[in-house]
């Protein structure tokens, strides 16, 4: 973080102020944890503090603390409006450009308010006075206790910030197993442990809380895996009347693409979703190694993330987006195929 900034950050946050904290469109655990760590500190330091999410999030996220305070900006846009447009200081987090809130966007038209940008992904945009972003940390979870701690205030890491730190940190790296989980991570979350995050509760909450119906669905979709060996590629795909048939909701296929990765070899996975209203398939795409995700997102998909984890969303019906896919693909012969 720049000098300037924490300098600038750390007088905002003097005296009390009217805050709104907002994460991503369809909000994943570092999104939500971060927001909702941000929550319990910045209350701690007397101001007014709102997390306005988007939209709705899984049930799986749905146990941190705070969460009962958080409010959805698609079921209660007027009381959102108005706090956006009352608010002193906004903060954004797990995102870089205003486009991942979508219809949100419009709640920011008039707002005065002075923006915060906590994000980890490539290609931020500039739309905040205070803009930390670094595309090397695991998580925005571990970003907001750096700043956290930049700002003076590690004595106020208390039991629920932990707690929600810790969920994003362990969800964004995949409980610590991703390249992206450096020493100084393990540093923090060994600090999160010490400060009341209750490690084997967190991760029970959000990995060992599946749906035998979730469970049915993945067994669909392993069954649905495509293997393109030469291309050490490997995709799935999932059609509206599976997801019907399993009563899909929100969440359920988080996680699924990994399977696709895990192939002894595998460089590239994607995963190949049909929307509710059959309007557009969203896809997640991971690779392991040099293989450039966020690049293939933005080219093909009006996507982006990271080098190894990014997603995007393809107009065209299914079958017609994994026959183009298979044309990617074999574009990037040289680099997939070694
Ligand atoms: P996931 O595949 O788990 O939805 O997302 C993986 C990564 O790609 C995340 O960092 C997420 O923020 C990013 N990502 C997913 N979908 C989109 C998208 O439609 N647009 C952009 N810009 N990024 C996305
Ligand atoms: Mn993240």
């Amino acid at each position: 973080m720049k000098t300037s900034d924490i300098i600038t950050a750390k007088e905002w946050l003097t005296e009390p102020k009217k805050i709104v904290i907002i994460p991503h469109k369809n909000p994943d655990g570092d999104a939500m944890g971060s927001a909702l760590g941000l929550y319990h500190w910045l209350i701690q330091k007397h101001h007014e503090v709102t997390v306005i999410a988007p939209n709705e999030y899984p049930l799986f996220l749905k146990w941190m603390p705070g969460d009962d305070r958080v409010l959805i900006y698609e079921s209660n846009s007027t009381k959102a409006n108005s706090l956006l447009l009352e608010a002193d200081i906004i903060f954004t987090v797990d995102f870089n450009a205003l486009s991942r809130i979508e219809e949100m966007q419009g709640g920011l038209k008039d707002t005065k308010a002075k923006f915060i940008m906590i994000d980890h992904h490539q290609a931020p945009e500039d739309y905040a006075a205070v803009t930390y972003s670094d595309v090397t940390m695991s998580s925005t979870c571990e970003m907001v206790y750096n700043f956290m701690s930049a700002l003076g205030d590690a004595s106020l890491l208390n039991k629920d910030v932990a707690t929600c730190l810790y969920t994003g940190i362990m969800t964004d790296t995949g409980s610590f197993r991703f390249a992206s989980t450096t020493p100084e991570t393990h540093r923090v979350v060994a600090s999160l442990i010490e400060n009341g995050a209750e490690n084997a509760t967190i991760h029970n909450n959000i990995y060992d809380s599946n749906s035998f119906h979730k469970l049915q669905l993945l067994g669909v979709a392993l069954k649905n895996l495509v293997y393109m060996e030469a291309y050490h590629t490997a995709y799935i795909t999932l059609t509206r009347a599976e997801l019907d048939a399993h009563q899909f909701k929100k969440g359920d296929t988080e996680g699924f693409v990994n399977y696709g990765l895990s192939i002894n070899g595998a460089k590239l996975a994607a995963i190949f979703i049909e929307s509710e209203q059959d309007n557009y398939v969203k896809i997640s795409l991971r690779s392991k190694g040099s293989f450039d995700v966020n690049t293939f997102a933005r080219r093909y998909y009006n996507g982006g993330g990271h080098i190894n984890a990014a997603g995007g969303r393809s107009d065209k019906p299914l079958q017609e987006t994994i026959a183009d896919f298979k044309n990617y693909v074999a574009h990037y012969q040289n680099e997939l195929s070694l």
